[in-house]
């Protein structure tokens, strides 16, 4: 289910409730298990949902509102905060500092999008007078470096990496000493990638962050892979400090469930999302109006 039709499906649940005459527990409860099921079927995690609609109820409590309440706001503007609350692990991530040397890494899984997304970063804050630079520190998948390089190139973003060195913490140590040196202000570390989530690969990623010191580990999830990001998620952030997510491919055939759970599971915000494969295709991530679109 794409977002829009997640967001049309809630609407839908909430308009059913706005047409009823009377709000009683049934009407409520419809609501709820339409809403549910929208959200479910949005990949997001069956316990959130259910953690969600018991939060709902304890606090929409129809014995207790006065026949003068308006129900129908009420239930709403819960719903609204009970997605809001998911979305938000109530502490902002570490934000660099335009000017003072900051280094992120970057992790997830490959395909995930995330050497695209690295340079979707690094693009973003250079339009904003930074000045960003990229190490790849992936010295396992072929091509790699190329992809990096090629992206770095046509957005004139200076790089670091290797085709003969085969140990990705002496290159990520490496290329931020360099860049640290040259006085960039974003030095982004992007690292190998797998297909399954393999201790070997948690191993070097751990390793590169404990030789680099990155300020922020940032999780880079494809938004398609369905109900499986919540154990994803979780799986990076035991291995390393992940502090921040981006959820690509947000276009297309993008589900809006993979977010809420990557939230959940790794207590940290999503920072930005990846709505296609341009450079530019990048936006800010922000809450409330993500949600008010969900719900239409
Ligand atoms: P990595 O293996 O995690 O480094 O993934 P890549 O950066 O190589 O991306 C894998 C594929 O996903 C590439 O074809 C990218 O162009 C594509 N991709 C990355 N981000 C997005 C996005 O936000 N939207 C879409 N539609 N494609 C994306």
């Amino acid at each position: 289910m794409v977002l829009a039709q997640l967001g049309g499906s809630i609407s839908r649940a909430l308009q059913q409730m706005s047409n009823a005459t009377i709000i009683d527990e049934k009407v409520l409860n419809d609501c709820l298990n339409e809403i549910t099921r929208a959200l479910l079927q949005a990949d997001v995690q069956f316990k959130l949902v259910r953690d969600m609609q018991t939060n709902i109820k304890k606090i929409v409590n129809l014995d207790d509102l006065a026949a003068g309440h308006n129900k129908r706001k009420i239930i709403q503007q819960a719903i609204f905060n009970e997605l809001c609350k998911i979305l938000d692990p109530g502490k902002p991530s570490f934000t660099p500092k335009k000017g003072k040397t900051s280094v992120v890494m970057f992790v997830g899984l490959q395909g995930s999008g995330k050497t695209t997304t690295c340079t979707k970063y690094a693009y973003y804050h250079q339009k904003k007078g930074w000045k960003p630079a990229l190490v790849c520190a992936d010295t396992f998948r072929a091509g790699a470096f190329d992809q990096l390089k090629q992206n770095a190139t046509k957005a004139k973003i200076p790089f670091y990496g290797s085709y003969t060195e085969s140990d990705p913490v002496r290159i990520a140590v490496e290329g931020v000493e360099r860049f640290k040196k040259e006085n960039c202000d974003l030095i982004i570390v992007d690292t190998r990638g797998r297909h399954k989530q393999e201790a070997a690969l948690f191993e070097e990623m751990r390793q590169v962050s404990e030789a680099t010191k990155p300020d922020l580990v940032i999780f880079v999830m494809d938004s398609s892979i369905g109900q499986a990001a919540y154990d994803q998620a979780q799986a990076f952030k035991q291995s390393v400090a992940v502090g921040a997510v981006i959820v690509t491919k947000m276009d297309g055939h993008a589900k809006g469930g993979g977010a809420l759970s990557a939230v959940a599971a790794t207590k940290s915000p999503v920072i930005f999302i990846g709505t296609g494969e341009h450079m530019d295709e990048f936006e800010v991530f922000d809450v409330k109006p993500f949600v008010s679109r969900l719900l239409g």
